[in-house]
């Protein structure tokens, strides 16, 4: 399972920067268009935290949603998938938004 690589990689990453502290709350983007699932996420997060510094710890996760943008008119257009359709009936969309997949905010504690 993808996100189980995803969870594990979240994990270390905020263990290796809590050096040492324990991490009590992590807050985690996941766009719209990442192909992650949030909920996968969620539910591997207690699983890879357990026996670490994270154990414990809340997870939070933002959603920020796809945006993208044409490449033969220029126009900003919503998207709700990975495939979007322009108004223009351009269908080369570049990305801007919604691919995110990063800690954002780190909370930790002094042992
Ligand atoms: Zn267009």
């Amino acid at each position: 399972m993808h996100e189980l690589g995803v969870t594990q990689a979240v994990v270390e990453l905020a263990v290796e920067r809590a050096n040492g502290r324990r991490v009590t709350r992590v807050v985690l983007e996941i766009g719209k268009l990442s192909g992650v699932l949030p909920d996968a996420v969620r539910f591997c997060f207690d699983l890879c935290a357990e026996g670490t510094a994270a154990e414990g710890a809340a997870l939070e996760i933002v959603e920020p949603p796809g945006r993208g943008r044409c490449r033969s008119c220029g126009a900003d257009v919503p998207l709700d998938g990975p495939l979007g359709l322009c108004p223009c009936g351009g269908t080369d969309l570049e990305w801007i938004a919604g691919g995110e997949l990063r800690v954002t905010e780190l909370e930790l504690t002094d042992v």
